[in-house]
């Protein structure tokens, strides 16, 4: 049924369930508590008309009119018209009888009054059929109550019709029958029109965040100030399609940016190969052409490379195991992989690694080995680029103990990077102050963008500070291990 898979239909059923449950055995345990306490209260009647009768028969003897004060005593839910009341001698034969319309003790066996006059006193239930055909199978309740009198046993029976009682009982049967399924419908109808309204908010919801598509990610859903769970919700689906629309406009910036990035050589490359095959040329020429495809072709190459590592790291998927890392055998590393690079402009790599208060050494960091070698390796080969012959670069680190940070900053003296490209220098295809830099090889500007990601991905920071003329200080911040 469809109506079950939705929430509010599923919970009206449970309700109703629950409700149902409860109902019957709520009404169980009322109808025998009203039953009980009813037959006790008959019962109780039965022995306190037995009493009167036998002190009766202490204080005046078995008289013939013994029973005529009492065959109409009120028992309730008894009609006194119908009860009876006979005394029985110790040979079981019957020496006194009420007038009641019954054939009295006919129906009752034997070994009742046998069990009687053995001074057993006790109730039963018996059907009896009567002279008078309207009363004929009713149920009666029957006490047997032994007395002594004149040193022989004498059994008192009296009998009780239940049948005002039976059909009380019946009656209220009838009523719990008929009301339950009644309560029941009515219950659940309220519950599933309430439910409607409880639930509107949430339709409402529904069709508001179908209108929401990739192409108007800037909307949001309206949201009311009630605080309750459905305005949590609709905060939090805001907050999702924020996300959304982040990473659509990161996704799109990065397709635009790649795409432009890559037309450059691309064109360069095609302008080449058509006026090499405009004419025929020489053996030279087409050497040439080749060799100058070859290096659009390589910065092709390095864009595509370094895209593909930046998406990888950025969705998390180049950090394959983070292993226990000594920062200080991966800048040893990277300082003497970029030193034949130094060594070209006489650029000396100071690493100044060894202050007197913190043991390097002791010092663990836990990452990706090979990316962060890479990071370093990059952020050397920057500062070669960007610096001037002869001139220095110092590593050096610091300790944060507060909120156990480990700070590697890698300083030169070259050119430095003017504070309007300093705003976006991490981001990807960036490439500072071309003017300053034309007679420099650059790359192709995805190499800080790589390594902010790389140690974001390792909950580490990196930035930067600079001074144009003077120089860049490069600082990665990177969490330890204590
Ligand atoms: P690229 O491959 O172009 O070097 P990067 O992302 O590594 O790409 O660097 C982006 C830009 O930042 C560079 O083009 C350069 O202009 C500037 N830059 C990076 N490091 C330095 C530095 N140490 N000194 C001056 N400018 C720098």
């Amino acid at each position: 049924m469809k109506i079950l898979k939705t929430v509010r239909g599923q919970l009206t059923f449970y309700f109703m369930l629950i409700l149902a449950l409860i109902l019957c055995v709520f009404s169980i345990v009322l109808y025998n508590m009203f039953a009980t306490q009813s037959r006790n209260q008959v019962d109780k009647a039965i022995i306190i008309l037995a009493g009167s009768i036998k002190e009766e028969v202490t204080n005046e003897g078995i008289q013939q009119d013994l029973f005529d004060e009492f065959q109409e005593t009120y028992v309730p839910f008894s009609n006194p018209k119908q009860q009876f009341i006979e005394l029985i001698d110790d040979s079981g034969n019957t020496i006194l009888k009420s007038k009641s319309g019954f054939n009295n003790i006919h129906f009752l066996e034997k070994e009742w009054i046998e069990t009687a006059l053995k001074g057993k006193q006790f109730f039963l239930n018996t059907e009896a059929s009567a002279k008078d055909q309207e009363l004929s199978q009713s149920e009666f309740r029957i006490l047997f109550y032994p007395i002594s009198y004149d040193s022989k046993t004498f059994v008192i029976i009296i009998g009780i019709p239940l049948t005002n009682l039976e059909s009380i009982l019946s009656k209220f049967r009838i009523i719990l029958l008929i009301s339950i399924p009644i309560f029941l419908i009515l219950s659940t109808v309220f519950g599933w029109i309430l439910s409607k309204r409880a639930y509107a908010p949430v339709n409402e919801l529904i069709k508001n965040a179908e209108t929401i598509t990739a192409s108007n990610l800037e909307n949001r859903l309206p949201v009311n100030d009630s605080g309750d769970e459905i305005s949590e919700l609709t905060k939090t689906l805001n907050g999702m399609i924020a996300r959304l629309q982040n990473s659509f406009e990161t996704l799109k910036q990065f397709t635009s940016d790649a795409s432009h990035e890559l037309r450059t050589p691309l064109t360069i490359l095609k302008g080449e190969i058509e006026v090499a095959l405009k004419k025929p040329r020489s053996a030279a020429e087409y050497e040439s052409t080749l060799k100058n495809s070859l290096e659009e072709t390589e910065r092709l190459q390095k864009i595509v490379d370094g895209l593909l590592t930046l998406s990888q790291v950025e969705s998390g998927k180049l950090i394959t195991e983070k292993e226990k890392i000594n920062l200080k055998e991966i800048l040893t590393e990277a300082v003497s992989k970029t030193n034949i690079l130094a060594k070209k402009k006489n650029i000396n790599i100071i690493l100044n690694l060894d202050d007197s208060f913190i043991n390097f050494n002791q010092i663990i960091i836990t990452g990706d080995r090979n990316l962060l070698l890479n990071v370093f390796i990059n952020l050397l080969d920057n500062s070669i680029k960007y610096s001037p012959a002869h001139s220095d670069i110092v590593c050096s680190e610091k300790i944060d103990g507060e909120n156990k940070m480990i700070l590697i900053s890698i300083k030169d003296f070259g050119m430095g990077i003017s504070s309007k490209s300093l705003e976006n220098i991490f981001d990807r295809f960036t490439r500072a102050d071309l003017s300053r830099t034309r007679e420099i090889n650059t790359g192709v500007g995805l190499g800080l963008a790589i390594a902010k990601a790389v140690i974001e991905s390792h909950n580490g920071k990196i930035s930067v500070s600079s001074i144009p003329g003077e120089g860049s200080t490069f600082t990665v911040a990177l969490p330890y291990l204590s």
